[in-house]
Order: structure tokens, then sequence, then C-alpha cells
């Protein structure tokens, strides 16, 4: 953010750095205080199987909801967050939520959905992570098959070693790992190679490209063919009309999720989504809770 004069090497400041600074420092008074004050939000776009459009699961996204009532979308606050070292205590926040909220369909007689959220690279190299996320699993009984962690490309290409070995642990403890926007950062190819994943999200801007642009259909096709031949599981992110939907299943893309399906809903909105609400005399579910 700070730009190098060229000519003489002095820092150059200008009025929008200013701005940034002071923006940054507001909104990380806006998260410390949204933390205190509960005024994070999860919502919960589904994601259903390409050629059935059967429900398959969720990807948790954060709001922050302002005083003012506004919902901030993650590209207003995520990198200030993760600038100012907010994006640990948030990023825990959002898996115990998820975890609640996915115990909490479960009481309500729903059976188990896949469940995946967003990780920040930032969060993978907190010493903390890993302990939290036991914690988290202990506490809220979430059963970890059904949590998918998702990482972004570009967040584990530096400090690999690291990235690799927390990857592998989150793996031992039984949660999935996608890598997410694939195909958008320079080393794609290498982190398949590199980290364990098992499951790839093929970027939305590959997506809109696939029925416009020849070259872009050819490629998504490529991505897809890597994903199957290493025995990853494929998500189309960013799907937004039957065109897309159909060309991705004829390819062989397992799961999709897009506005076509549906945008990011809140938890009451997904429980019309969700898979055959288990029968009341068969529910071992039910029986936990009237035993208690
Ligand atoms: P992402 O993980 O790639 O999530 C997909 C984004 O695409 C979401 O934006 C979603 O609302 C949007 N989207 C879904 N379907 C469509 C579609 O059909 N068309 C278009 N144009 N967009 C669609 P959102 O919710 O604004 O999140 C943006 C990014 O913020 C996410 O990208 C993720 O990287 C990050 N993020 C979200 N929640 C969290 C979180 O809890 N923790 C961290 N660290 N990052 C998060
Ligand atoms: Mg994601
Ligand atoms: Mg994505
Ligand atoms: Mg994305």
């Amino acid at each position: 953010q700070v730009k190098h004069n060229g000519k003489n090497n002095f820092l150059k400041f200008e009025p929008h750095m200013v701005n940034f600074q002071q923006n940054k420092r507001k909104m990380e008074k806006i998260l410390r205080e949204a933390l205190v004050n509960e005024q994070f939000v999860l919502l919960y776009q589904p994601q259903v199987y390409a050629g059935t459009k059967r429900f398959y699961g969720v990807e948790v996204l954060l709001r922050l909801r302002t005083e003012s009532g506004v919902m901030l979308t993650p590209d207003k606050f995520i990198p200030v967050a993760e600038s100012v070292g907010l994006i640990v205590p948030i990023g825990a926040w959002v898996i115990r939520a998820a975890c609640e909220q996915g115990m909490e369909w479960i009481r309500r007689g729903y059976d188990p959905i896949k469940i995946s959220i967003n990780i920040s690279g930032l969060q993978l190299k907190s010493i903390q992570f890993l302990s939290s996320v036991k914690n988290i699993l202990e506490e809220t009984g979430m059963n970890p098959a059904n949590l998918t962690f998702e990482i972004t490309e570009s967040t584990i290409i530096d400090q690999s070693y690291t990235v690799l070995h927390v990857i592998e642990e989150i793996r031992k403890l039984g949660i999935s790992v996608a890598i997410d926007d694939f195909g958008i950062s320079y080393s794609s190819l290498s982190v398949l190679k590199n980290f364990p994943i098992e499951i790839l999200k093929i970027d939305k801007s590959f997506v809109r490209e696939m029925v416009t642009d020849e070259k872009g259909y050819k490629i998504v096709n490529a991505i897809i063919n890597i994903a199957k031949s290493l025995d990853l599981r494929i998500v189309a992110e960013g799907v937004e009309d039957s065109t897309q939907l159909e060309l991705l299943d004829e390819l062989g893309c397992q799961f999709i999720q897009g506005y076509y399906i549906s945008k990011p809903i809140n938890e009451h909105e997904v429980s019309k989504f969700l898979p055959h609400r288990v029968a009341l005399n068969h529910s071992h579910y039910i029986d936990s809770i009237q035993e208690k």
C-alpha cells in the first residue's frame, strides 16, 4: 500500500494512503466490537449434485452486520482482519458457529449435511489453530467427516512446510480439505502435487467463461480431467444458469454451487433444502435429545 517513488526512492505519501490507514483503523474497531457484540452472521450456500440437483451440503459464508444494519461482505473486512491479526479469533468463531448450526439442524431432525468452511492461510499458520479446531469438535459434537476446510491456493504457497503439516493434521482429524478458487494462481498444479487435498473447487471465472469462450470450455474440461485422474471431488462455483450446469455435468463435474441453485441464505431458509427429515420413531438423534 506504500508506494516507492521511482526517481529517488523516497516514500511518497498520497491522500489515498492516509484514507487507507484511517479506514483500516476504523474497520479494526468495527471488527473488535463485532466480535464482542455478536454482529457476525453466517450465510449458507447450497451445494448440489450436478446430475440430480440433489442437496449435498453448504458452504459457509461470513457477513458482518453493522450497527446501522448493513450486511458487509467479506471483501470489505477480511483483508483488514488478516492484516491486524483478527482473522484468527474471527475464523475460530466461524468454525464454532458453523458446527453449532450443523448440530442444531441435526437436533431438529434433519440428516447430517456436509459443511464447508473458508479458512484463511493465516489461520493455518497460527499456533493455536489445531487445538482450537479439536476443542470445537469436542464441544459441539460435530462429526469431522461432515466438515470441509476450503483453502485458497495463494495462501498455501508461502510457508508451504508449516501449511503442509497443518493440512496433514486436519486430514488426520477426519476433516476434508478443498482447494478453493482453483486455477487462478500461478502455482495451481504444484499445489495439487504437493498438498493432500481431496476436493477441487473450480473458480467462478472459469465457469463464466466456459460458455462464451471455446478456450474457456477446454480449460474447464482439462481441470476436470486432472481432478478425475487424481481422484479428487470437483465442485464448480458460480454456476448461474442451466447451460453452465449442463456443460459441467457432461464434463463430469460432480457438484455445483451458484446463484442458479441458490444465493447464500440464512439457516432457516437452508432448512427448506435439507434432505428427508428423519422419521421420528427411527431417529437416534431424537432419542438422544429426549434423554436430556
Ligand atoms: P469463495 O469462498 O470463493 O466463495 C464464493 C463467493 O462467490 C461468495 O462470495 C459467494 O456469495 C459468491 N457466489 C456464489 N455463487 C455465485 C454466483 O453464481 N455468481 C457470483 N457472481 N458469485 C457467486 P462472498 O460470500 O462475498 O465471499 C467472498 C469470499 O470471501 C469467499 O470466496 C471467501 O474467499 C471469503 N470468505 C467468505 N467467508 C469467509 C470466512 O468465514 N472466512 C474467510 N477466511 N474467508 C471467507
Ligand atoms: Mg470458498
Ligand atoms: Mg471459491
Ligand atoms: Mg472465490
